[in-house]
C-alpha cells in the first residue's frame, strides 16, 4: 500500500512531467471513484493548466489554473501514471486525462478500488476536499511536537498508523521505524521514555528520507509515475521478514496482528523491559 515515500515519489515525478502542461479530453469510466465537484470534472478539466503537483500525507495533489484542485488517494493499489495515449487501457484505469499538444495522458488505475479522486473548484460548495482530518507531516515536525502527539495512552503502532495523529505513515514505515528505534509496537505511547521517543522521532524521519531517496517500496502494485518499481523494499529490516533472523541480534523476526494490521518486529531488539 502506497505510503508517504511512494506518494512523494509520484508527486515529484508528476510535478516534473506536468508543470505548465494543459489538460485535454477527460475519460471517466467510474464516476463513483470521484468525490466533490464530480459533475464538472469532465467538462471543466480540459483547458486547465497544471500549476504544481504536491503531496499531503499519502495523497497526491494536482493544483490547477484556473484555480481548482485534484486530489488522489491511492488506497491499496492506486497508481497514477503518465503514459503514451496509445497504450492499451485495461479495465482498472478509471480516469484518463489527455495532455494537450502531447501524445501522452495521465491515468489513474486502481485494481482494488480503495482509492479515490477528489475534484474541487475554487468556489466549491462541496465540504469534502479529500484532505480533511489529516494530522501533521512527519518530516515537518520537531521533537517537541512529536512528544505532544505521543502524549496519549494508545499503543504506539496504532497511534502512528492513525492519519489524524500524524499523516503519511502506514504499515511498512511504522514497522521499520519502530525496529530502528528499538521500540516495541505495543507499548503505550505515553509510556515511552524521553530517550525512546527521541530515537523513534529520528528513526521515522530517517526511514522516510531514505525511502524517498530509493523511490519508495514496491511489494506488488506500487509503481512510480513513470512506471518504475521502487527500491526501498531491498532495505526492509523487519517488514515482510517473518521467520528470518534479525540483522542486529539474530533472533527470529515475529509477526502479530496489531490495530488490524500485521506487524513485524524483533522480539529481542524491541523487547519491553520486564514484560518479555
Ligand atoms: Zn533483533
Amino acid at each position: 500500500m502506497p505510503e508517504l515515500p511512494e506518494a512523494e515519489t509520484i508527486a515529484t515525478q508528476l510535478n516534473h512531467c506536468l508543470s505548465g502542461v494543459s489538460f485535454g479530453r477527460v475519460i471517466l469510466r467510474r464516476r463513483e471513484m470521484v468525490h466533490g465537484d464530480r459533475r464538472s470534472l469532465t467538462s471543466t478539466l480540459p483547458g486547465r493548466r497544471v500549476r504544481q503537483v504536491t503531496r499531503r500525507g499519502k495523497r497526491v495533489l494536482i493544483e490547477l489554473h484556473p484555480k481548482a484542485m485534484l486530489v488522489f488517494r491511492l488506497g491499496m493499489t492506486g497508481q497514477i501514471m503518465v503514459t503514451p495515449a496509445t497504450k492499451l487501457r485495461d479495465r482498472h484505469v478509471h480516469l484518463s486525462i489527455k495532455l494537450q499538444d502531447d501524445d501522452r495522458e495521465l491515468r489513474f488505475r486502481d485494481v482494488r478500488r480503495f482509492g479515490g479522486i477528489w475534484f474541487r473548484e475554487a468556489d466549491s460548495q462541496a465540504d469534502d476536499d479529500g484532505l480533511g482530518g489529516l494530522g501533521p507531516e512527519p518530516l515537518e515536525l520537531d521533537l517537541a511536537q512529536f512528544a505532544e502527539i505521543c502524549n496519549r495512552a494508545r499503543q504506539i503502532k496504532a497511534l502512528l498508523l492513525d492519519q489524524s495523529a500524524i499523516a503519511g505513515l502506514g504499515n511498512i514505515y511504522c514497522d521499520e521505524a519502530l525496529f530502528q528505534a528499538k521500540v516495541h509496537p505495543l507499548i503505550p505511547a505515553s509510556e515511552l521514555k524521553a530517550s525512546q521517543r527521541r530515537r523513534l522521532f529520528r528513526s521515522i524521519q530517517a526511514v522516510l528520507t531514505r525511502a524517498i531517496k530509493a523511490g519508495g517500496s514496491t511489494l506488488r502494485d506500487y509503481r512510480t509515475a513513470t512506471g518504475q518499481e521502487g527500491n526501498f523494499q531491498n532495505e526492509h529490516r523487519v517488514y515482510g521478514r517473518t521467520g528470518e533472523p534479525c540483522g542486529r541480534c539474530k533472533a527470529v523476526i515475529e509477526r502479530q496482528i496489531i490495530a488490524g494490521r500485521s506487524t513485524h518486529f524483533c522480539p529481542l531488539c524491541q523487547a519491553v523491559p520486564g514484560v518479555v
